[in-house]
């Protein structure tokens, strides 16, 4: 603590020599700055042992935003609760409800998750038979309490709240132009900016003003609107995020995923359609088609791993594709070996389709903690996988002298797939052949989710480019090839070195599944459905590496 004393000793001469505070003030000011620079030299002692600050999030895209809206319930505030709960994968950093008794609309917001800081208290005061909720998962604008949704206004047209998943890429050059007219913006999300446009834009009521604003914004958006009379549902028209309706009683809810549906006990009635407004007020359902019709391009991603299992995405069961993932990856990329062990959770579903097919017994030899929070302090460099561990755990007794395939659903960075492969060799596996779900993920997401850059994926880092022509089949063992990562229409791609992502992450054999067993296992048409974070092939023009353009 010899560093912490001197410091005090500078603190206290720069408080004597060049503060012009009362002696009161500088006395606060000197013990403020006495533990502020105890806590300081305390982290530099523990530095001398390297310190290091480890993000738990496992090395896997995320999903933005989770939605929830109920009208005509009782309790909807508390069934909006339930909602954002089931939704919670999709986003853990925020929430917040905003209800409607008819005439006003009353909010809460907080950073935290849903079951932590919606509260009895809370929903006591969300008071009416409607509402709308969010679970956010940051990354468009900044994490602080002004970023949390929904947002809510007073305009020319009344009281209006929003809440959104998705991405709207335009948005910063419209903010740009709407602060140069005088707009005052309270937060930094692109999601704002919709709420600005319908306040700004004359029309006859609200529904024309968000359908004005709604028809010049490009991007992903599956958004709900609440007024103090009605619940309004939008998904754009290209369709990327997901937007499903329920009925609940006499009510109607909608929300990001089906499973929402489940826990509250509602009825799955249908999808809301790529391009449609849905109203729902007192007098029911008004559904419109309202703006230009553009090619349907679902993210496929959210069948490999955003959506729950248990839910029902673009028409399918999410589970049922896993599980045909996971029976094609056994096709493709068969593996000599004892065990199949899931990567869990998102592995599970494709593990128990790959063992059924191989006839390789299936073992959930990896338990995951569920309770892990996403910061921990590394205690020093000897202790190796530290932070997977805290996540993922092996069972040494299923492990040990087993040639295992480990299922996963995809490789994001490398860093995480690498620690597990090394934390099953540790546990006594004596081979460790990974198989992934999915096609080599080679390109970032414009449309809602939280990618890294494309220099860090690795399967964009081990690749060739060009490559011109369609998807190419892996070698002819189907492992340890070269995958093309291709573009469908066949311009832009890149031949990915499937053997040097293997030696990276330090496993006897790789083998990933290809695009076409990838679209076929999930059911959905090719024709309608994004694949550019595996093919590269954008269903939207991608300018500067981050805006999006009209395509075609
Ligand atoms: S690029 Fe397309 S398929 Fe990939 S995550 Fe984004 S929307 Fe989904």
């Amino acid at each position: 603590m010899g560093n912490a004393a001197g410091v005090l000793l500078r603190q206290i001469k720069i408080f004597t020599t060049e503060s012009t505070e009362s002696t009161e003030e500088k006395g606060l000011f000197s013990l403020i700055a006495f533990f502020r620079n105890s806590v300081l030299s305390v982290c530099s002692v523990v530095n001398c042992f390297r310190i290091e600050v480890m993000d738990l999030v496992l090395d896997k895209f995320h999903e933005e935003c989770g939605v929830f809206g109920i009208f005509g319930h009782p309790e909807a505030s508390t069934i909006t609760q339930l909602g954002l709960f089931a939704l919670q994968h999709r986003g853990q950093e925020a929430c917040g409800i905003v209800s409607s008794d008819g005439h006003d609309l009353h909010q809460f917001r907080s950073q935290g998750l849903v079951a932590d800081v919606l509260s009895e208290d809370v929903l006591k005061k969300l008071t009416g038979s409607s509402a709308i909720g969010h679970t956010r998962y940051s990354t468009s604008g900044k994490n602080t309490i002004k970023e949390v949704q929904p947002f809510s206004v007073t305009c020319q047209h009344g009281d209006i709240a929003v809440c959104h998943n998705g991405n709207l890429p335009y948005a910063a050059e419209k903010r740009r132009e709407l602060e140069q007219a005088g707009a005052i913006f309270s937060s930094t999300s692109d999601t704002e900016t919709l709420l600005h446009g319908i306040a700004r834009t004359p029309a006859k009521d609200i529904y024309e003003a968000m359908q004005k604003v709604l028809k010049d914004t490009e991007g992903a958006f599956s958004l709900l609107f609440l007024t103090p009379k009605s619940l309004v549902a939008v998904r754009d028209p290209r369709g990327f995020r997901p937007l499903v309706l329920g009925k609940l009683g006499g009510g109607w809810c909608i929300a990001s995923e089906t499973c929402a549906f489940d826990l509250i006990d509602a009825e799955y009635v249908r999808e809301i359609e790529a391009g449609e407004m849905l109203i729902i007020d007192e007098n029911g359902l008004h559904s419109s088609m309202p703006f230009i019709e553009k090619p349907v391009s679902v993210c496929t991603f959210e069948h490999v791993y955003f959506s729950r299992p248990d839910s029902t995405i673009f028409g399918r069961s999410v589970n049922e594709s896993r599980h045909k993932m996971g029976k094609r990856l056994a096709i493709e990329q068969p593996c000599d070996a004892d065990i199949v062990v899931p990567v869990p959770d998102s592995g599970v579903s494709a593990a128990i389709g790959y063992a059924n097919q191989s006839g390789i017994n299936y073992r959930q030899a990896i338990i995951r903690n569920h309770y892990v929070g996403r910061t921990f302090i590394e205690p020093s460099q000897s202790i190796r996988s530290f932070g997977v561990r805290l996540k993922l755990n092996p069972i040494k007794d299923l492990i040990r002298g087993r040639r295992v395939v480990l299922v996963d659903d995809s490789i994001v960075r490398g860093t995480t797939s690498k620690k597990i492969v090394q934390m099953v060799r540790d546990a006594g596996a004596s081979e460790v052949h990974m198989r992934i779900s999915c096609p080599p993920t080679t390109n970032p997401c414009y449309y809602g989710v939280d990618t890294p850059r494309k220099e860090d994926l690795i399967a964009a880092r081990f690749s060739s480019p060009p490559f011109k022509g369609g998807v190419a089949a892996a070698s002819a063992d189907g492992v340890l090839g070269s995958v093309a990562a291709a573009s469908s229409s066949g311009i832009v791609g890149s031949v990915v070195d499937v053997q040097a992502i293997c030696s990276y992450i330090e496993a006897d054999s790789l083998g990933y599944l290809s695009l076409e067993g990838m679209l076929e296992a999930t059911g959905l048409d090719p024709a309608t459905s994004c694949t550019a974070c595996w093919s590269g092939r954008y269903p939207t023009l991608i300018a500067n590496g981050h805006n999006l353009e009209i395509g075609s």
